[in-house]
């Protein structure tokens, strides 16, 4: 099974159909839906859907792009809701330089308190670092959190090096669908398989073929295609390895009742679709054999 560590499945996008955006993801082999928070605000909304849907692993956190929105009691609640629910991660967090983003001194103010309270708790993170890696990097030797994974890395190689030792995991979604991307895809090449895990960040994040629509979180088997041609090793192997990295980077999803590593019928249904044409040739054998390989 997939796991798309990165979903906002809350978001205002999926309000009047989330169960059949669910339903198709599922379809496509995905088995864990890692949901972030970005507010205090969404909180309640994110584990009514973790109630209903037992698949969906929330993060509790404070985005960077709203710390000018946050009450003074923001991080009270966050260690509250935290208590209240455990979490995957502390996330989403992190810093934005792209222009516009909020006052920066803040935005490090919100990010260096969750990176304390993350090691204070023992848990990991999912950190958001748009145009600001190299900071996001600094900040995290200094607050030694766990661990966990800066999703949508867009850094160079020598910035992924240093976050692997920090014990991270780098995110890997729409952006390596372009063929225009040649750094990503590159990294997404060349990087070691352990340092990889899949996301989506619908409906966020378009891939090469969206058109202007909201991103679907069933577009993640694509992904997973794109990054078994980009590397040259078979899909079942990207998806057996992936899955495997989530829950190294976020050790809560195997306490979850988590779906062995095995291929069964909807995780060939993905394949079957992700193949598209050339998959009449695959059987469920020659993909458990597959998957036993990769993991060997
Ligand atoms: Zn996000």
């Amino acid at each position: 099974m997939i796991v798309d560590t990165h979903v906002h499945l809350d978001a205002a996008e999926f309000a009047a159909d989330v169960d059949a955006v669910m339903r198709a993801a599922r379809a496509a082999g995905v088995g864990r839906f890692v949901v972030p928070a970005v507010t205090p605000a969404m909180f309640d909304g994110i584990a009514r859907l973790a109630a209903a849907h037992a698949e969906i692993a929330p993060a509790w956190g404070l985005h960077p792009l709203y710390v000018e929105q946050l009450e003074d009691d923001a991080l009270a609640r966050l260690r509250a809701q935290i208590a209240a629910q455990p979490p995957v991660a502390i996330g989403e967090i992190g810093l934005d330089a792209y222009p516009g983003a909020p006052d920066w001194a803040r935005q490090q103010r919100i990010f260096q308190a969750q990176l304390a309270l993350a090691r204070e708790l023992g848990l990991p993170v999912i950190v958001h670092a748009r145009r600001a890696v190299e900071a996001v990097i600094q900040m995290l030797r200094q607050e030694r959190p766990p661990g966990g994974i800066v999703h949508a890395f867009n850094g160079s190689a020598q910035q992924a090096r240093q976050l692997l030792d920090c014990n991270f995991r780098l995110g890997f979604g729409g952006a390596m669908t372009f063929a225009g991307s040649t750094r990503i895809r590159r990294l997404a090449a060349e990087l070691p398989l352990d340092a990889i895990v899949l996301e989506t960040d619908a409906p966020d994040i378009p891939p090469a073929w969206a058109n202007g629509t909201r991103t679907e979180p069933a577009w993640i088997a694509r992904y997973a295609q794109v990054l078994a041609d980009l590397r040259g090793v078979p899909l079942a192997e990207i998806v057996a390895r992936t899955s495997e990295n989530a829950r190294a980077a976020l050790p809560a999803l195997m306490q979850d009742k988590a779906d062995p590593l095995v291929p069964n019928e909807t995780t060939v249904t993905a394949m079957r679709a992700a193949r598209a044409g050339e998959l009449e040739a695959v059987t469920l054998e020659e993909i458990r054999d597959d998957i036993q390989s990769a993991q060997t």
